[in-house]
């Protein structure tokens, strides 16, 4: 689409610094190598002139000599006043003679002509061009074709003045001058003119095009640039530029079709990863819960044990909360497994996870330590309590029946008890920073041990002494 002339000169030119355009830049240069030229030319022409108009007033003054001469000395010889009079006037004629004097031999002035210098045209060059004003001084012979008896009768003086050449020449340079000036003047904006037409207002027109133009806007045709009738360079640009901006729109369209297919593909990614993530999580769970679970009986192992054994044994120090451990041992067992088999014993050791999931509460944690040895970590209870969750559990063991191959089997088993002495205020919040944080983990290290190795010396006592029964260890050497 073409641009209203309006709008060209008001887009692109306004952008340009005012002479910065191509048009004036053309206008400036060419003013001055014309002018240059032109005083060039004008020098020439001027020393041209010079040195005609030299030689018609060497030649007109030389022909006025020559045609005086012989009638001056008749003049002279004669001492006719009225011929050296006519003879001095018709000298005068010329304009370059400024003055005619006839000498007689004895100096008397027979006759004289001179004009006023001062009424001929005045010019500062009148000395350096021409010779400046001389006089001449010729002297008049007897007529004789002897030359060596010829006798002199007088003189011609004749002062010749280059006022009026000199006035022709400066006439010719000054008009010659205003002549050059108004040839280069018409010249140069002649050729800016047609330069303009030719070039920059096609330019500005293309110009103006590709400012409008946004090759990046694929929902509207690409426009093409304005009509040019020319086949030229400014058309071959024109059509570069075209296909210039078809080349961009095309890059353009590849880039935003890669790019949603980037994007479609990384949402893929994303939700996959996410799933990932979430299967990846679910795993993780799994295998913590597997880490921390016996298989057989699905109780806590003696890891999981360990790690809730010790947080409860900080939160002792930390507030003096209660801990309690019971160690639980199944009573001949092996008989047990020998009478009725392994798969009986694995039934028995199942059954016994479910007496635990009956008598104890959510915050206590059974755990199978060894093949039928288990511990139960039982919060918040005193030695009373303690032995009263003991006891419950002795007895419900005791008191379990398994059916298997319609063989009735009961079970019994001994229970050691220990518990963490009740702490003073006093010793509660000691250890502060790193060092005492080290020092409590090492504590809690061995406080585990302690309580550990006393409820299984109990558990032993109560093996000892008969079993399915309970016994409860020395609290106070534990700490
Ligand atoms: P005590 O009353 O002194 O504890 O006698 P006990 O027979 O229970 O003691 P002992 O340590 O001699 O025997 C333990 C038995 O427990 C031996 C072993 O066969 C059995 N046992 C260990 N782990 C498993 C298991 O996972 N399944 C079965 N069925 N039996 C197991
Ligand atoms: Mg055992
Ligand atoms: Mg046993």
């Amino acid at each position: 689409m073409q641009a209203p002339r309006g709008t060209v000169k008001n887009h692109a030119l306004t952008k340009l610094k005012p002479g910065s355009s191509l048009f004036t830049r053309q206008l400036r240069w060419g003013l001055l190598i014309a002018l240059f030229l032109g005083t060039l030319i004008m020098l020439y022409q001027g020393g041209s002139d010079y040195q005609a108009l030299r030689t018609v007033y060497d030649q007109t003054n030389e022909r006025v000599i020559n045609s005086t001469l012989a009638v001056a000395g008749t003049a002279v010889r004669t001492g006719d006043v009225a011929l050296a009079t006519a003879v001095t006037r018709g000298a005068m004629v010329q304009r370059s003679v400024a003055a005619v004097q006839l000498v007689t031999a004895n100096g008397n002035v027979l006759a004289e002509q001179h004009r006023d210098l001062d009424l001929l045209p005045q010019n500062m060059w009148l000395d350096g061009f021409f010779g400046g004003v001389v006089t001449q001084n010729v002297e008049l012979y007897t007529p004789t074709k002897d030359i060596a008896h010829k006798i002199a009768v007088g003189e011609l003086r004749l002062t010749f003045s280059p006022h009026v050449y000199i006035a022709a020449l400066y006439g010719r340079i000054k008009l010659s001058f205003f002549g050059v000036c108004i040839f280069a003047l018409a010249m140069t904006f002649g050729i800016a003119c047609v330069s303009y037409f030719i070039v920059t207002k096609p330019l500005l027109q293309l110009i103006d095009y590709m400012i409008k133009v946004n090759p990046i806007d694929t929902n509207r045709h690409l426009p093409l640039p304005p009509p040019y009738r020319h086949d030229d360079e400014i058309q071959l640009l024109g059509s570069s530029m075209i296909g210039l901006f078809a080349l961009i729109r095309n890059k353009v369209e590849k880039l935003a079709n890669v790019t949603e297919a980037l994007q479609a593909s990384n949402q893929t990614l994303e939700s996959r990863v996410e799933q990932r993530t979430r299967e990846l999580n679910d795993v993780v769970e799994k295998l913590e819960l597997l880490a921390a679970t016996d298989p057989l009986t699905g109780l806590a192992n003696r890891r999981a044990l360990m790690g809730r054994l010790k947080n409860a044994i900080a939160v002792w120090k930390r507030r003096g909360t209660r801990v309690g451990l019971i160690i639980l041992d199944l009573d001949h067992f092996k008989t047990l497994n020998d009478t009725y088999g392994h798969q009986t014993g694995d039934v028995v050791l199942k059954s016994l996870a479910a007496v635990f999931g009956n008598v104890l509460r959510e915050t206590d944690l059974p755990a199978r330590v060894g093949g039928e040895e288990f511990a139960v970590l039982i919060s918040d209870e005193d030695e009373n309590g303690l032995m009263t969750v003991a006891e419950r559990l002795r007895r419900a063991i005791s008191e379990d029946v398994i059916t298997v191959n319609d063989q009735t089997i009961t079970y019994s088993a001994s229970l050691g008890i220990a518990c963490l002495p009740v702490r003073n205020e006093a010793d509660v919040n000691d250890g502060d920073g790193m060092e005492g944080l080290l020092r409590q983990a090492r504590e809690v290290e061995s406080i585990i041990d302690m309580l550990y190795s006393v409820a299984d010396k109990a558990l032993y006592t109560a093996k000892k002494a008969g079993r399915n029964r309970i016994h409860a260890g020395q609290s106070g050497s534990i700490v």
